[in-house]
């Protein structure tokens, strides 16, 4: 048999009909497409933290319980009493431990979209059902298309991306309190851009039995760690703890986060200056003729070009040594969108210019 053959035999037709996720190139240009922290340690820190990767024993394994980072992160991360953590190789990891464990035959996923596509994805992987229920043209939560999809598709996880990615809002509190109220199963609130947005379901864990909440240090200058956390009641953590991979979280990436857990005032600054420079783009770009840009709580903006071409754009903005993300070829709400990561005041300064040039 050949090996075209031998793979149309063995590998899934879902997993042959994916493409991989994609991450361009952005050797040489300012990269405003991932949603990156601009910012590093200062100098003093920085030696701080690799005098702290010297005490780590690379020869051994890494503590799979990871007690004291977890302390830390529980202080940290406010997490109530009682409820139990889980980490994460970021939380990508965790939507694949979670859905992992919930994936029996004929299991479903849900999420309002557009969205992280990465439920989706992740869901195909575990031979799971994914159904995306289209938001509102203003980008609110369709409550009755959700109620109508969860009667139909019964889903074992419902995820919301609060604030989502790549729409930069905050659903309405009362509107997801009412789907973890109507929901069958769980109800996953990631909240990856928490940092910037200052509303949180945190303090809701065990006031609903099916609530879960996800966090990650990626979008506070810690994409290069892969550390993403569960937070939840103690039956569910349990059992999603048993699908883990023992060794998930690296020695390097637990000394590391336990340093920079001694900083907090740091990444809250770091977030301070990014919220603050969020709200400087969204007034230049509101002012640019042709562009329709949306308010953001999180640490990127999504805009539209009004006449025309976002792939013209994009690609324009890329000649000029800037790369953002092309959100057009989503098509529905996005089309003709694009998204930006807030950069430092230089590099937001030099996407405004070469946008300017390139519209
Ligand atoms: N959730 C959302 C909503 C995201 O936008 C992202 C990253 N783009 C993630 C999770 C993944 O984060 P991590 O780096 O922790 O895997």
């Amino acid at each position: 048999m050949s090996s075209n053959k031998k793979i149309e035999a063995l590998i899934r037709p879902e997993i042959r009909a994916l493409k991989a996720y994609h991450v361009p190139d952005a050797t040489g240009l300012i990269k405003l497409d991932a949603m990156e922290n601009p910012y590093s340690f200062p100098e003093p820190v920085k030696r701080e933290w690799l005098s702290a990767l010297q005490q780590v024993a690379l020869n051994r394994y890494p503590d799979p319980d990871a007690p004291r980072l977890r302390e830390r992160l529980r202080v940290a991360l406010a997490i109530p009493d009682g409820m139990e953590l889980v980490l994460g190789n970021g939380s990508d990891e965790l939507i694949q431990i979670i859905l992992m464990a919930v994936a029996r035959p004929g299991a479903a996923v849900l999420a309002p979209t557009p969205t992280f596509v990465m439920y989706e994805m992740i869901a195909t992987f575990a031979g799971m059902k994914f159904t995306g229920v289209p938001l509102m043209p203003d980008f609110s939560l369709d409550m009755p298309a959700m109620a109508k999809a969860m009667a139909a598709q019964k889903p074992a996880v419902i995820f919301i991306s609060y604030p989502n990615n790549p729409t930069a809002n905050l659903f309405a509190r009362e509107d997801i309190v009412s789907l973890i109220e109507q929901a069958p199963g769980l109800v996953v609130l990631d909240e990856a851009y928490h940092a910037f947005a200052g509303q949180s379901f945190m303090n809701e864990l065990g006031k609903h039995e099916n609530l879960l909440v996800m966090r990650t240090l990626s979008k506070q200058g810690l994409a290069g760690l892969r550390l993403g956390v569960l937070a939840g009641p103690r039956p569910w953590l349990a059992e999603f703890n048993k699908v883990r991979l023992p060794y998930n979280i690296g020695t390097l990436t637990q000394a590391s986060a336990e340093f920079v857990l001694t900083h907090l005032a740091l990444l809250d600054e770091q977030a301070d200056l990014i919220r603050k420079e969020r709200e400087k783009l969204f007034q230049a770009l509101s002012a640019l003729k042709g562009v329709q840009v949306w308010p953001s709580q999180t640490n990127f903006l999504l805009f539209r070009v009004e006449k025309g071409d976002a792939d013209r754009v994009f690609e324009g903005l890329r000649r000029r040594g800037v790369l953002i993300k092309n959100m057009n070829s989503a098509g529905g709400v996005l089309k003709n969108c694009l998204r930006v990561t807030v950069g430092t005041p230089e590099e937001n300064g030099a996407f405004l210019k070469a946008l300017e040039t390139s519209l």
